[in-house]
């Protein structure tokens, strides 16, 4: 079989990042990966786990779906790391990362609250 070209080989990646993220969103339930905001086909990104800039794949098991902000707030971040700094942010971190804090707990109050009421 003729090898793919270069172009090729793009749009197949890119097809399957699609096919994953679309997986990775259906099994959390259309909600960010990191600050649990809802999400749609339209919002969700595909965050490698392990960023493609320190040699993360493209595969499924590293990727989720999450909003374009947590997205590119992460950047290369490990999400050990980027995980931490949003749950408990220190002072003076930057503020892109209390906004998604505060997300994160809203999101988690809401969840509680329509779990309390039977909502979900
Ligand atoms: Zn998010």
């Amino acid at each position: 079989m003729k090898p793919l070209s270069q172009f090729q080989q793009k749009m197949m990646d890119s097809a399957f990042r699609r096919s994953w993220r679309d997986d990775a969103r259906a099994a959390q339930k259309s909600k960010c990966f990191y600050c649990e905001e809802p999400i749609n086909s339209k919002t969700a990104t595909a965050d490698h786990v392990k960023a493609k800039a320190v040699f993360g794949t493209d595969h499924r098991n590293n990727i989720v779906a999450a909003c374009g902000h947590c997205n590119r707030v992460k950047g290369r971040m490990p999400e050990k790391e980027f995980r931490k700094a949003i749950e408990k942010p220190e002072p003076g971190q930057p503020l892109h990362l209390w906004v998604i804090w505060s997300r994160l707990k809203i999101n988690r109050r809401l969840a509680l609250m329509e779990k309390r009421v039977g909502i979900a």
